[in-house]
């Protein structure tokens, strides 16, 4: 059973996370998604919480990049690329970094 926050909070827009069984696209299968216009991110029931984590986290860094317009700055396939990298170093950094967090969280 996944756990994930309802919502995550991108700069100024609450997205609501939801898990869904059997994720789709016109007919191919996801990981996750993003729906910009909705604020909602999708998220596929079948992952491990592991997997979860690291695709909210790429679905996050989506909307980090669609809400300060930097997503059409590069081809979609590097586009891609770099999202899933910066996502996963993203969650690594929080793992490893707690005193980072507590820093962060201090200042605005
Ligand atoms: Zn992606």
């Amino acid at each position: 059973m996944i756990k994930l926050p309802s919502s995550v909070k991108i700069d100024n827009i609450e997205y609501e996370v939801k898990i869904i069984k059997n994720l789709k696209d016109e007919g191919n299968e996801l990981m996750g998604c993003v729906t910009y216009h909705e604020s909602v991110i999708k998220i596929d029931a079948s992952q491990s919480q592991d997997q979860a984590i690291n695709t909210l986290a790429h679905e996050c860094m989506h909307a980090i990049s669609f809400e300060r317009g930097i997503d059409s700055l590069l081809k979609e396939s590097i586009l891609e690329r770099v999202i899933d990298e910066m996502a996963k170093g993203f969650v690594q950094l929080i793992r490893d970094n707690p005193e980072l967090i507590k820093c962060i969280k201090k200042t605005k």
